[in-house]
């Protein structure tokens, strides 16, 4: 898939306030400080779609990209913050499930995990919701630039344990340094369109 155009469309809270439209989507879901907002930038070739390193915990918005007007990325709070108040934890827990449990346009979850570290509780959390939702998805392993190419097997492989992830889940490395990854993501999200 080649993305030409990526904007920003729409922010919302409330159901009420996504973006009415036929377009499938894909959501990108992480912990704080993942890479998610810079894989949104790589994957559409823009510098600053997406907010790189904000104030980690405090987005409980979910943000609606625009993509060649067909599709559009759903950008959703990051979670694993470690100062949250349980009110503010609460609320992000509704702004997510709202949308991962209602919106029939979510055709892919895109879930992201730091390859250098083993899926924290959070993580574990995140990932039965997403198997629970029974929306397909990938896993990809963010910051590999930051191991060595020998270790990138054996980092995948904890992840693939930990969360008990089936074989045939596809579990790709990922930089948005080194854009490795970013085709094979793209022609994964192509086969929705
Ligand atoms: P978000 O909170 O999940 O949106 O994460 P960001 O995209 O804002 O990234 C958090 C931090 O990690 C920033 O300092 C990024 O520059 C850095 N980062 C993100 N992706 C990569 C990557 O692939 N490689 C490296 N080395 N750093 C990254």
């Amino acid at each position: 898939m080649i993305i030409k155009n990526a904007d920003f469309e729409i922010t919302a809270v409330n159901p009420a306030q996504y973006p009415v439209s036929e377009f499938p989507e894909v959501a990108f879901v992480g912990r704080s400080n993942v890479g998610k907002s810079s894989i949104l930038n790589t994957l559409t070739n823009r510098k600053s779609l997406a907010r790189v390193g904000g104030t980690p915990g405090m987005t409980k918005t979910i943000n609606f990209f625009n993509i060649d007007d067909r599709m559009f990325f759903v950008d959703l709070p990051g979670y694993g913050y470690a100062s949250v108040s349980k009110e503010k934890k609460s609320s992000w827990e509704t702004v997510v499930e709202k949308y991962l449990f209602t919106r029939v346009n979510l055709k892919m979850i895109i879930m992201l995990l730091d390859i250098r570290h083993s899926p924290t509780k959070d993580d574990k959390t995140m990932y039965k919701w997403i198997l629970d939702s029974k929306i397909p998805y990938i896993i990809v392993a963010s910051k590999a630039d930051k191991i060595s190419k020998g270790q990138i097997l054996k980092h995948i492989q904890v992840i693939r344990s930990e969360l008990q992830i089936s074989p045939d889940i596809k579990i790709i490395p990922f930089s948005s340094q080194t854009r490795q990854g970013k085709e094979d993501i793209l022609d994964i999200i192509g086969t929705l369109l």
